[in-house]
This record gives structure tokens, C-alpha cells and sequence, in this order.
């Protein structure tokens, strides 16, 4: 968060009234916390926590308060000519299919979506990592057990204790990947929690309602390029981070954000090099970013194939971690966000 500029046009405004800005983190190692206090070793950065479907709320209003257009419920089916100056999007509305004709497509329609599927596979390189273990989230009628987020590293597996406001708090267990959601009553959930919280747990957690439970596989996922003629990938239809490092929304604005400034040079100068050099430039993040994701995965769960001699090496890393140093520093300035190229 820069306190002194809005850098989406505007859109911050809600966020800063109402979003939570923490300056540090908790690491708690069996039991034991040691705060990273992030504004300190950032030189003044912090973290915002406001969800997600807030975010996507205020870029519609933006976005409509501009007098701008939006399609809702309109199902894309395929992107197609991308190689051609004349790509299309075809869609379908109210029962009706429909063909949007563009200039360009920017593909932001998430992991699943079409636009990656558009290009052919012979066309792209795709990196992936698949962890042994996955994320049960829960949204909890329950005050968060601290004002910052907890993330805890504990020998039955990670556990993260966030928030979504002073009531309401957001809770994930790590699982096996195979788990389902009955495998999970309330009363296992709140026993797991509490206990990888430490032995304050009980103390410091409230049962309270369980009102969503899902589970989250977790992987790290990148194509390459990000560009193919005239779509441009961004978000997580290009990549995915395991969700440790809180970054893929952050990723997914980046790219965006490169994105916007590249044809904001096209329409008002015709200089397209910054539209050339989008993929090698959002790139260089991405990897950035998949590093930082895949170190804090790795340091705080607990793999189960992890031998004693794996698990020494991680309680050494957490050691340097959660120590004043190097290692706290490059946590703090990579979850605070690193900066941007331009
Ligand atoms: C458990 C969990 C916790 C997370 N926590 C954080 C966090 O703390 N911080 C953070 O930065 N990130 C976090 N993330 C990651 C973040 O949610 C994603 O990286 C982010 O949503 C990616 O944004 P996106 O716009 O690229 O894709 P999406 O959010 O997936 O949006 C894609 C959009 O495209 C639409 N769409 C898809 N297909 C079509 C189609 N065929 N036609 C029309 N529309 C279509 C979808 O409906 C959706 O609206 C977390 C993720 C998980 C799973």
C-alpha cells in the first residue's frame, strides 16, 4: 500500500476507508510467535486485507461510474483470430450468440477460462508444480484470535488464522489433497485450529458459526509467453501461486496494470514496444512472485514424504526467518508487494 498515491485510478477510495492495514505478521512455530514487523523492515510499506469480491465490486462502479460498458452473465466461449489485427470473442447472452470484434483481448478470465485454451499448445510452455497437500478454508462467525494474521507452522501440518473484519474471520487448515469437506465437522476444524495455534489456542480462538467450508489444491502454474498475437494473458489465466504468499490477486494486478499502460501508448501514440515487451517484463514478476509463493509454501507445511533431515532444514530456515536479519527483510519486502518496473 503507497499511503500517498491511488494507483488504480481511483479505485482505492472504499478500500482505504474501510480496509484493515496491517504493518506485520505473525510466524508461530510450534506454539511459539515471533512477529515480522513488516512497515519496520519495508521502510514504511504495509498490507491492505479487503476481500476480493470488494475489489471486483468497486471496479464495476468504476468502471460504470465512467460510463463504461460491462457484459454480465455473458459466458465467452472462444477467442479466435488472435493472429489476425481483428481477434474476436465470441459469447453468449441471454441465450443469443454473439461476436465481440477487438483490436485486442486481454484474457483475465482466471485458470479455467478460454483464452489460455485459445492458444495452441505447441505455442506455449507451461511450468508447474503440484504440492502434496491442500488448503480447507473456513469463514467463521468468530473474532479473529489477533489483529494481525497468524501464520502457523505446527507438526500436524500449516494452519492460517486471517480476518475479514473485527467479527468475522477466515480461517484455513492444511489437508491432504484428496480430503472432502465432510471429512471436516466444525468440532474437528476449531480442535485442529486451536491446537496449531499452540497451546494458547483455546484462549485465543472463539468457536463461532461455520458458514463456508471449501477445499484449495495447491499448486504454481506458468505459461510462457504470456502474449500470442493479439491476446494477451494476465492473472491467473497465465499463472497461479499457491495462496501462502497472498499474492495472486496482487499478480493478477500487476499484469494488469502493464497492460493498461502498453495500449494506453498504442491508442494515444502508436508506440506498441511496451505492448512488446509485456510478457518479458510481467514475467520477470511472475517468477519473483512464484519464488517468494513457492519458499513460503515449502517453509511452512508439512510434506508427507518430508524426511526428520527435511524437517531440520526447515526449522533452520524458520530459525533465520524469524530472527532480525536478511531473511526477515526479504520476507517483508516480497509479502509487502516488490515494486513495480515502470
Ligand atoms: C484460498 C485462496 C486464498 C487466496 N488469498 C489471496 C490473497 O490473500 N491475496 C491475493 O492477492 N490473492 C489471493 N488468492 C488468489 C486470487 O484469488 C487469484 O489469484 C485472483 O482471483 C486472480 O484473479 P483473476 O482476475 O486473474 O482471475 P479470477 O478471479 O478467477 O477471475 C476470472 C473471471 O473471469 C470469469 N470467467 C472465466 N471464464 C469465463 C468465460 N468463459 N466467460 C466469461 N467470463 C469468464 C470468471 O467468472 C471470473 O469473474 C487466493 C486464492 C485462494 C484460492
Amino acid at each position: 500500500v503507497d499511503p500517498e498515491r491511488d494507483l488504480l485510478a481511483g479505485v482505492g477510495t472504499r478500500m482505504r476507508k474501510e480496509g484493515l492495514l496491517h504493518h506485520g505478521i505473525e510466524l508461530r512455530v510450534r506454539g511459539q510467535g515471533h512477529r515480522i514487523d513488516l512497515t519496520e523492515l519495508t521502510g514504511g510499506r504495509s498490507v491492505m486485507v479487503y476481500a476480493q469480491q470488494e475489489v471486483v465490486k468497486d471496479l464495476i462502479a468504476a468502471r460504470l461510474g465512467a460510463g463504461g460498458r460491462i457484459l454480465f452473465e455473458a459466458a465467452a466461449s472462444r477467442v479466435e483470430d488472435h493472429e489476425t489485427d481483428r481477434p474476436r470473442v465470441r459469447f453468449a447472452q441471454d441465450g443469443r450468440e454473439t461476436t465481440l470484434a477487438c483490436d485486442f483481448v486481454a484474457g483475465c478470465d482466471g485458470f479455467h477460462g478460454v483464452s489460455r485454451a485459445a492458444v495452441p499448445p505447441s505455442a506455449l510452455r507451461v511450468f508447474e508444480r503440484v504440492y502434496p497437500y491442500a488448503w480447507l478454508g473456513i469463514l467463521a462467525q468468530s473474532p479473529p484470535p489477533s489483529d494481525e494474521l497468524i501464520y502457523a507452522f505446527h507438526d500436524d501440518g500449516f494452519a492460517l488464522y486471517s480476518m475479514r473484519s473485527p467479527s468475522v474471520s477466515r480461517l484455513y487448515i492444511q489437508c491432504p489433497p484428496d480430503d472432502a469437506v465432510a471429512a471436516w465437522p466444525d468440532g474437528r476444524i476449531w480442535a485442529e485450529l486451536e491446537a496449531r495455534l499452540g497451546p494458547e489456542g483455546g484462549r485465543l480462538l472463539r468457536r463461532g458459526a461455520v458458514r463456508q467450508k471449501a477445499i484449495t489444491p495447491m499448486r504454481s502454474h506458468v505459461v510462457e509467453p504470456m502474449r500470442h498475437g493479439r491476446l494477451f494473458l494476465a492473472g491467473d489465466a497465465a499463472h497461479i501461486v499457491p495462496p501462502t504468499g497472498a499474492k495472486g490477486l496482487n499478480l493478477a494486478v500487476a499484469d494488469v496494470r502493464l497492460l493498461a499502460r502498453a495500449l494506453e501508448a498504442v491508442y494515444s501514440s502508436g508506440d506498441s514496444n511496451r505492448l512488446d515487451s509485456y510478457s518479458s517484463t510481467a514475467l520477470r514478476r511472475v517468477w519473483q512472485v512464484q519464488h517468494f509463493s513457492w519458499w513460503m509454501t515449502t517453509m511452512l507445511h508439512r510434506a508427507p514424504q518430508d524426511t526428520p533431515f527435511d524437517t531440520r532444514l526447515q526449522q533452520a530456515q524458520l530459525d533465520q526467518v524469524t530472527r532480525p536479519g536478511p531473511a526477515a527483510a526479504a520476507l517483508a519486502e516480497n509479502y509487502t508487494g516488490l515494486p513495480f518496473e515502470d
